[in-house]
């Protein structure tokens, strides 16, 4: 999971080097995690998934123990590229696999993770530089018709997303990369490893008990659920698993679900005012339409993070501003000139179907994980519909349960191959 260019591989005090680690506005140190706990509520992994799990539980009066095995936004939460994108992937087979349900259940949560994380945002005074616009362009002309259907689509629903006709994009972007596309105004953009922080900040103040450097090694659920830590054990009523590609409990239900794969981000030196408002006057966060897709957003110190996928063999690249500058200075050749401060990476969980895994290994054993790279939002619906579970309302729980998932009973490693072999395959697609 942990990559960043060698050049820029800064201690970062148990984060990767990352622009994000060099900006982060919480440096707390939760303790190791020693003893015998009891909670109601146990979860493992402090990423999105299960800070705001933690977080939604105690809002709502449960006592809870979350466990981080490095540091809270340690994973894909505390690197990605900021980009709060409204609904989560899989959509079409949601739909399709679930027909009236499904398309009810897409539309309901289309952007409850962005309403969660507002009203957070609020409530808690958390610091993240959260800006609302984003836009997906068309990175050939035969997407817009796509793209288009799309808007339609969510229209219908009485979303007001804005065409951007071909003709009129160079007013948005000071690019001739696309063809159109796409703007949502409430979708946007944040610094997520300080999201994740406010929010673990948040939990702690409402009592949640939160350790780092604590890596979960059993798991047991059943009429006993503990899990134990190489320091001591919490006793629970419900664990939460929400450990992303990291965790060691892929098994069950969860067998050959998930794969990791690598993306990559780098941040240019700081743009002075004027190039940043040329290149991008409405701040907004874009990701193109290709399935291997690059993406790209300013910070709040105007540097353009730009990110995508790096290789197609799965393992990481030697170096990350070698592959990803060339692209960004397609887009934007203005930005020939510009200097490149930080490059990093981290791993995104890929489910065949593309539909995130949200269900329960043992009646009281949840898990939640496989957002395909479009986490920031689904992370908060999936927290949200595992803490009504937890309380008793299976209605969405269920709904995502009954997804039926293409499986790989091959092992990760050759899992991860074919994962590959699929990228490449979709890369040379999106070339054409
Ligand atoms: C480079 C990159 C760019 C991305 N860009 C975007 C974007 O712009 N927009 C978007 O919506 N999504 C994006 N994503 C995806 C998004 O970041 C993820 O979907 C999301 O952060 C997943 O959150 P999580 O909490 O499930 O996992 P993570 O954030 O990975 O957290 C899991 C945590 O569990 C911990 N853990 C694992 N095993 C154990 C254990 N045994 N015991 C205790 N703890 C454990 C890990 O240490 C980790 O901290 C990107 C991902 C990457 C890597």
């Amino acid at each position: 999971m942990l990559t960043s260019s060698p050049q820029h591989a800064t201690p970062a005090d148990g984060h990767i080097a990352s622009y994000y680690a060099a900006s982060r506005n919480d440096t707390t140190r939760y303790p190791v995690f020693k003893g015998d706990m009891t909670a109601d509520v146990v979860v493992v992994g402090g990423g999105f998934s299960g800070v705001a799990s933690a977080l939604t539980m105690a809002e709502r009066g449960y006592s809870v123990v979350l466990l981080e095995a490095r540091r809270i936004g340690w994973g894909a939460s505390g690197r990605n590229g900021g980009q709060m994108i409204a609904g989560i992937s899989g959509e079409a087979a949601i739909a399709r696999q679930l027909g009236e349900d499904g398309r009810r259940l897409v539309r309901d949560i289309r952007y409850l993770g962005h309403d969660i994380i507002q009203e957070r945002i609020a409530t808690y005074a958390i610091q993240c530089d959260y800006k609302a616009g984003w836009m997906e362009a068309a990175a050939k002309p035969r997407h817009m018709a796509a793209l288009r259907a799309h808007v339609e689509h969510c229209n219908a629903d009485g979303d007001k997303l804005e065409i951007v006709e071909p003709q009129d994009f160079r007013g948005v972007l000071d690019t001739d990369a696309y063809h159109g596309g796409y703007i949502d105004r409430r979708s946007g953009h944040l610094h997520p490893l300080n999201l994740v922080t406010g929010e673990a900040r948040a939990a702690a103040s409402l009592g949640v008990k939160i350790f780092e450097d604590s890596p979960v090694l059993t798991l047991t659920g059943g009429s006993n659920p503990i899990v134990t830590t190489a320091n001591g054990r919490v006793t629970a009523k419900s664990i939460v698993l929400a450990g992303n590609t990291d965790h060691p409990f892929q098994r069950g239900r969860l067998n050959g679900l998930l794969f990791p794969t690598g993306s990559y981000i780098i941040a240019t030196e700081p743009l002075d005012d004027a190039t940043a408002r040329a290149i991008n006057p409405q701040d907004l966060a874009v990701a193109d339409s290709n399935v291997v897709l690059d993406y790209f957003r300013m910070s709040a110190d105007r540097r353009l993070l730009f990110g995508g996928r790096c290789n197609y063999s799965n393992r990481d690249p030697n170096d990350l501003t070698a592959t990803l500058r060339p692209r960004l200075v397609e887009i934007f050749p203005a930005l020939k000139n510009v200097a490149i401060d930080f490059a990093w990476g981290g791993k995104i969980g890929i489910v065949i179907t593309r539909v995130p895994t949200i269900g329960r290994l043992e009646p009281n054993v949840y898990y939640m994980q496989g957002y395909c790279g479009h986490g920031v939002n689904a992370t908060h619906i999936a927290a949200h519909i595992v803490s009504d579970a937890i309380c008793g309302t299976m209605e969405k729980l269920d709904l995502f349960d009954k997804i039926k998932h293409i499986r790989l009973p091959v092992g990760r490693f050759a899992g991860n191959q074919m994962l590959a072999l699929g990228m490449l395959y979709y890369r040379l697609r999106d070339l054409l």
